[in-house]
């Protein structure tokens, strides 16, 4: 710039200030010397009668400034006695673009017309690519039809216009099929990418697998796609194609493949991502750092959720409130509120999603006073305003601890309107204190919000029970044999060599030896003294249908499984749709003294840790 500065006192000493070529050089040079535009309009100011090439060189240095409009005024000055030419429009039309201003690029667009140069490619293709990243799909339309020579470039900006959100799919693929080029990589992933966009998972794969030259990007495209969707199993399925292809994946695609082994709970597959990721020299960022985190916590291994959370040298807020939320759903109340502690000392601000997993915390360890300090803390301390969340949290908190009065106050004097998860907390904390009229008003809200969740009507169902008023069930159970009540199945899976197995409800399609297993692990528990709570399973519905022998939950199956087709002392992992029963939860316990395993069970809310007769959970969840 110092140089820059000297050469411009040579040019203004040696009367050279007005020469066009050397002016539209210097402007040039000092906007890509200090990124600024200040010094170049200096410059240009003391040109007495700037030439159209002059005009266009400064409206160039002013679109890719921090000012990009400042070359619409730049542009105006020039209309004062000069005609402009092809190279003008197209960095006005970058400068609307840059400030995102449809209105004054439509005011360019009608003077482009008036100066008769709307006939010109390199114009047109520029009007088109502004109009479609704009979102205005249909002038994009207009321009593309009244174009005289399409390229490439003009057919893929269309058919990316039509795949974007305000566009038309259908309208993309036709001209994706009609579009007389030889399609580029970048035109296939434009078209995958716009059916995923539009919900298409179906069309969107059968394209993909039509692409001849996929790379990293069309397959993170369909990888991600299929995660976001739920289909974890094709996601990782892909991925072992991707692999074989020897395509490498990027931070992106990695990501969701963590996150669907989380979702599946499969650790060995989550286990062979992170060893690619550290055999790959992957750097293992903020987000990848996170993500794993998630994954091992989900598929129960906390211990390893720990060690990379320890190892990241950088932490942000989601990075604490994955490891907070992790110790937190298992069971390890008080090592998730210490890391709260440490994570207010080391100055980062925690956020409303940092507050669930405290209030979750303490309300599995229950921790009451505690949680409810935490509450008005997270108000008055953080400025946190409660979301539905929050709430929903401290009624479970007081619910399960049997504070069922304190818990309908709170829904009571909620500035918000409750929903199906705060009622549904309130109607199980009358469960835990058997307060059947508080019951029945939490179940009405519940009717109306959610009618079809055959869940509600199974927990009031059960208060009934408890409180033997048996003409009670019976009208329950009549009326969750409507149809449009949806019972959820019960499911549970387990991973065994690599492979997840999935266990439904009373399934009678397993060898004979698992339910050998589970006949003879019912006759030892009975022997240990052991009896089965049939008590309450035979008036209770709980989650599932009420078990005998024929129709196992689907933990047990999962359990007798694991327990057949493992080595001995080898630790057992399930993870399971629906909360466990009692009846299962202290099979559970016994299974694991008797046969030395660690069993860990994911349910619906949290991690139970079985170890040799003991859950982590106290018997409280
Ligand atoms: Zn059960
Ligand atoms: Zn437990």
């Amino acid at each position: 710039m110092a140089h820059l500065h000297q050469t411009q006192v040579q040019v203004i000493i040696n009367g050279l200030d007005q020469s066009y070529g050397l002016v539209a050089k210097m402007i040039t040079l000092s906007f890509s010397l200090s990124q600024a535009v200040t010094y170049a309009s200096a410059i240009f100011a003391r040109v007495h009668a700037p030439n159209v090439f002059l005009y266009n060189t400064m409206i160039k240095a002013y679109s890719k400034s921090s000012t990009p409009l400042a070359a619409v005024r730049c542009y105006r000055l020039f209309c004062v006695g000069l005609r402009p030419d092809h190279y003008t429009f197209p960095p006005l039309l970058e400068a609307c673009k840059e400030a995102s201003d449809l209105d004054v690029g439509l005011q360019i667009h009608s003077h482009i017309i008036r100066t008769g140069l709307e006939s010109n490619v390199f114009t047109q293709t520029q009007l088109l690519r502004f109009l479609a990243e704009c979102g205005s799909v249909a002038h994009a339309r207009r321009v593309f039809d009244e174009m005289g020579c399409r390229d490439g470039v003009a057919w893929t900006t269309m058919i990316a216009s039509y795949a974007s959100e305000c566009g038309d799919i259908n309208e993309a693929f036709r001209l994706f099929q009609e579009m007389p080029f030889q399609r580029d990589g970048f035109c296939w992933n434009v078209i995958i990418a716009g059916f995923i966009r539009w919900d298409n998972i179906v069309a969107a794969r059968k394209l993909f697998d039509e692409f001849p030259q996929k790379d990293v990007v069309s397959w993170t495209e369909m990888i991600s796609a299929y995660a976001q969707k739920g289909h974890y199993r094709e996601a990782l399925h892909l991925f072992d194609q991707m692999r074989v292809l020897g395509c490498k994946p990027n931070h992106l695609t990695l990501v969701s493949l963590l996150s669907s082994c989380a979702h599946l709970g499969s650790i060995r597959v989550g286990m062979s991502i992170h060893q690619f990721i550290e055999k790959n020299g992957i750097f293992i960022d903020v987000y990848i750092g996170t993500t794993l985190i998630d994954m091992y916590s989900k598929c129960g291994d906390i211990e390893n959720s720990l060690k990379i959370f320890n190892l990241m040298p950088r932490k942000d807020v989601y990075t604490w409130n994955t490891m907070i939320e992790g110790l937190a759903s298992h069971g390890q109340g008080r090592h998730a509120l210490d890391l709260f502690m440490r994570m207010e000392m080391e100055g980062l601000e925690p956020n409303g999603v940092t507050f669930v997993g405290v209030l979750t915390a303490c309300s599995h360890v229950g921790l009451v006073k505690v949680g409810r300090a935490y509450f008005h803390l997270m108000i008055n301390e953080y400025g946190i305003t409660p979301r539905i969340e929050h709430y929903g949290c401290l009624v479970d908190l007081l619910g399960r601890a049997g504070l069922v009065d304190e818990a309908e106050e709170v829904v009571n004097r909620m500035p918000i309107q409750p929903n199906a998860v705060v009622w549904g907390a309130l109607l199980a904390a009358c469960k835990v204190g058997g307060n059947v009229e508080l019951g029945e008003r939490a179940l009405k809200h519940l009717l109306e919000l959610e009618p079809e969740n055959g869940g509600n009507y199974t927990l009031l169902s059960n208060i009934y029970a408890a409180a033997s008023r048996w003409d009670d069930v019976d009208r329950m159970r009549k009326m969750m044999r409507n149809p449009t009540v949806e019972k959820i199945r019960g499911f549970s899976c387990i991973e065994v060599g690599g492979l997840v197995y999935e266990f439904s409800q009373g399934d009678d399609t397993q060898s004979k030896c698992v339910y050998e297993l589970l006949e003879e692990i019912a006759m030892r528990l009975k022997d240990m003294g052991h009896v089965p709570q049939t008590g309450e399973v035979l008036h209770d519905i709980d989650e599932e249908e009420k078990e005998n022998a024929l129709s196992w939950h689907s933990e047990k199956l999962a359990i007798a499984f694991g327990l057949i087709h493992t080595c001995p002392g080898s630790s057992l992992m399930i993870m399971k749709n629906l909360r466990m029963c009692r009846d299962c939860h202290s099979t559970t316990k016994l299974v694991s003294r008797i046969f030395s395993r660690k069993i860990t069970v994911r349910d619906r809310v949290r991690f139970h840790h079985f170890t040799d007769g003991e859950c982590s959970c106290y018997d409280f969840w």
